[in-house]
């Protein structure tokens, strides 16, 4: 189990109470970087609320995206967030990273671009492209 005193999984160098926990609970991330390193963050801290109020498509059914979103958090390990490139916009941005995962002892690392469009003053997660 995590703890609120461990060093934030966004790689910040501060202790997750310090960093993405103010996100989850209700701060605005300033840019698309800062969402990305908080969703991340709340992947690994299991904050499904938090994952599901930044995606910008609304699920038709609700309730197996959150137990998606759920299952993978809890049974997965999040090693490591390494961002690789940010496209900053007006209202609409890119962020390029490497997520180390694993998984039953198996690694599950991949990279993706993620595309994030600023909806009515709020950043939120498009799509993304995995590579
Ligand atoms: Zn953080």
């Amino acid at each position: 189990m995590r703890s609120i005193n461990d060093q934030c999984p966004c790689g910040s160098g501060f202790k997750y109470k310090k960093c993405c926990k103010l996100f989850h609970e209700g701060k605005l991330p300033k840019n698309a970087l800062e969402l990305m390193k908080s969703r991340y963050s709340a992947y690994a801290y299991e904050q499904v609320g938090y994952i599901v109020k930044t995606t910008c498509k609304i699920e038709e059914d609700m309730q197996s995206f959150k137990a998606e979103i759920a299952q993978f958090a809890k049974y997965t390990n999040f090693e490591k967030l390494s961002i690789k490139e940010f496209i900053d916009g007006e209202d609409e941005a890119y962020v390029t990273f490497h997520a180390k995962l694993s998984a039953d002892g198996k690694e599950i690392s991949f990279s993706e671009k993620s595309r994030f469009v600023k909806k009515e003053g709020k950043w939120c997660y498009e799509s993304g492209e995995v590579f």
